[in-house]
């Protein structure tokens, strides 16, 4: 059996510039797929307009490129792509696999995230409510193998229940595109971080109900601030600072438990990625869901 090419991916939401915890999800990505020679693409996900800030996705490109990570292939916006994701939905709703839900903010709150189904037999119409894929009990199971969190499983029906794929405002949802395109593209190996393990499984089950591949997952720690919180934007994540590029890739590498020779810190960017690829060796990463960023890196937030 011949293998389709390795190919990873980073895909990063224009809604600030790269912070360390973005850096370090974009140089394992990097380096996991280099030493499999495989190809790494970079693909925007630009689909949320209220979030994404201005000039980010330009300045994420260019961080990323002064960082020595030079991607394969063109750049895919997903802003480009809202047709291909509407027409999967259309092909969805052929197969009476989707309802359309007008359930209010209230309502879904008494619901502790797990949709009962209330729509399911209404009727109701696209235009102006929400598109939910329904889950099927005989396939709602869903366990997967993390390449460092381990095995993984979850019951859709009693975790989730039918969600949400298109909102009611008409934006896709997360959930949708990154498989779609994960799966034009062709990605054989995912590798982000630990906040997106929980929504794999219902990643899985969409593609199982299109008839896509299933990738390999590795899930990072997420990098936090002084407070156990994600870096963020909104949790004074700092921007990557430049001109520091070497500290910046030798410090996420010991962060990676990677093991970095000290003088390693004085070669250039490219050098330094060149030794993460060749030395990269994913089993030192702990399971752990957060593990804090340097100093340095949080507390001056991003302008
Ligand atoms: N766009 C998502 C984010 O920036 C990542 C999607 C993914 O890697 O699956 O959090």
């Amino acid at each position: 059996m011949i293998l389709p090419p390795s190919k990873g991916r980073f895909a990063p939401s224009p809604s600030g510039p790269l912070h360390f915890g973005s850096l370090v999800c974009a140089l394992a990505s990097y380096a996991d797929i280099k030493s499999k020679r495989g190809k790494w693409l970079v693909r925007i996900e630009d689909i949320d307009p209220p979030r994404e800030v201005k000039g980010a996705s330009r300045q994420i490109l260019l961080q990323l490129e002064s960082h020595g990570l030079r991607w394969d292939d063109s750049v895919v916006y997903q802003s480009n792509r809202l047709s291909l994701y509407s027409e999967i939905i259309n092909d969805l709703q052929n197969k009476g696999a989707i309802y359309f839900c007008d359930c209010n903010r209230a309502r879904l709150r008494e619901l502790n995230g797990v949709y009962d189904k209330f729509c399911k037999t209404r009727q109701l119409i696209s235009e102006g409510n929400a598109t939910r894929l329904i889950i099927n009990s005989d396939l709602d199971y869903i366990s997967f193998n993390d390449a460092i969190f381990g095995w993984q499983e979850q019951n859709l029906t009693t975790n989730v229940g039918d969600f949400i794929i298109r909102r009611r405002d008409g934006l896709i949802s997360y959930q949708l595109a990154v498989i779609v395109d994960d799966n034009a593209q062709g990605i054989t190996d995912i590798l982000r971080g630990s906040d997106l393990l929980g929504s794999t499984h219902r990643q899985i089950f969409l593609q199982r109900m299109l008839g896509f591949p299933q990738p390999n997952y590795t899930h990072l720690p997420i990098a936090t601030s002084k407070n156990n919180l994600k870096l963020s934007k909104q949790n004074l994540a700092s921007e990557l600072p430049a001109g520091r590029e070497s500290e910046n890739l030798w410090l996420a590498l010991k962060w990676l438990k990677q093991n970095p020779p000290q003088d390693l810190k004085v070669l250039s960017a490219e050098e330094i990625v060149g030794w993460a690829v060749a030395n990269w060796n994913p089993t030192t990463i702990p399971p752990k869901t957060i593990q804090r960023a340097p100093e340095g890196f949080y507390d001056t937030p991003c302008k």
